[in-house]
């Protein structure tokens, strides 16, 4: 019996539009190749079938043939711009590069700023225990001065009229002195605190340097200054607060008179523009020198000369006169030379 050989053969036929408007776009609708990379297919005659609004061969960074299914077609991966892989490598590794940069150069601005905070801390606290023992050294010269001549008036035996009346002089003045030395740290607490308060109110302000000067030079009487004046003949009205003007005032002349070393002559005017009046002080004594100046009217700053540091002081002085004009809406000006002497000025507006 003859044996019946059956061949059966299978063929399919591949529907284009269908694989390429349906089946890919499902099949790849999931793959994530991460940034830009896409997926792109390419019909045996080098046509691009995906994604379908592609008509330039794009250059594939990686190509392959389909395997059994479709022998001739070819599947890829390209970036849209066309970009090589030596590109891209390059375009990742400047960025990474970039980035790595960046967070190093944010640490660096970190570690750079907690260290100047830090030594910013450090000067500070060092200039506020400077002026703890600068402060008390300063009060203890006129408390000193009252208790001595204090007591030798209670011992009764300071016979001599005259003499007694010294004394009493010597007490008061002592005693105006250790006031203002009172009234500049209450003020400069008040300005550290943000609570000063100015009572403006119209003054003749040649008049407020008027009486400021017969106050100062009753304190100075027996040091031996000489204090040249030259004042606008008649009064000159502004808006100021009268108590703070003489005050900052008083703290240039005592200034003047503390560092003026053996040139004891200081030289005061006053000189009016269309638009406001200028005050200045002017000593010939020790100066301040060129790196000091932008610091010292900064609060607690003291110029680390030797003269400065043999003469009492607070380092307060300069930071109320600076604060004083500012609030009259003027500047203070400082010129000086190291022993040659300085020359303080401010300004203050007058109404238009
Ligand atoms: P202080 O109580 O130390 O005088 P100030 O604030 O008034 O405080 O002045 C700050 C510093 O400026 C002083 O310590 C001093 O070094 C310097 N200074 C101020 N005025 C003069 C001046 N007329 N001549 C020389 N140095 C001055």
């Amino acid at each position: 019996m003859a044996e019946a050989i059956v061949s059966i053969v299978l063929g399919y036929e591949l529907n284009e539009d269908q694989v390429i408007g349906s089946v890919l776009p499902r099949a790849l609708e999931g793959v994530d190749l991460g940034g830009d990379i896409r997926v792109g297919i390419l019909d045996e005659g080098g046509r691009v079938r995906f994604p379908p609004s592609s008509s330039a061969r794009p250059a594939f960074l990686a190509a392959g043939h389909f395997a059994e299914i479709l022998p001739s077609w070819q599947v890829g991966l390209f970036h849209p711009d066309g970009r090589s892989i030596d590109d891209l490598v390059w375009r990742e590794k400047a960025t990474s590069l970039a980035f790595l940069g960046g967070t190093l150069l944010v640490i660096i601005l970190g570690i750079s700023l907690t260290v100047r905070a830090a030594a910013h801390e450090v000067a500070l606290s060092r200039l506020k225990s400077d002026f703890v023992s600068n402060v008390s050294h300063e009060f203890k010269t006129p408390l000193a001065l009252i208790r001595m001549f204090g007591e030798t008036l209670e011992t009764g035996m300071v016979e001599d009229e005259a003499k007694r009346r010294e004394f009493y002089r010597i007490i008061r003045t002592e005693s105006e002195r250790l006031t203002h030395l009172i009234n500049k740290v209450l003020d400069f607490s008040r300005i550290d605190a943000g609570v000063k308060q100015y009572t403006f109110r119209e003054a003749d302000v040649v008049d407020v340097i008027r009486n400021t000067l017969d106050r100062y030079r009753l304190q100075v009487r027996d040091l031996g200054f000489t204090i040249d004046v030259e004042l606008p003949p008649a009064p000159v009205i502004a808006r100021i607060d009268p108590d703070a003007v003489s005050e900052a005032l008083l703290n240039l002349l005592d200034n003047a008179t503390k560092y003026s070393g053996e040139c004891r002559r200081v030289e005061v005017s006053a000189v009016t523009s269309d638009s406001s009046i200028t005050v200045s002080v002017e000593d010939h004594g020790v100066g301040i020198p060129k790196e000091d100046l932008p610091n010292i009217f900064v609060k607690f700053y003291r110029a680390r000369t030797e003269q400065t540091l043999e003469t009492p002081g607070s380092g307060l002085g300069l930071t109320l006169v600076k604060h004083i004009v500012e609030a009259h809406g003027g500047r203070v000006k400082v010129e000086s030379e190291p022993m040659r002497g300085s020359r303080f000025s401010f300004g203050i507006p007058l109404q238009g």
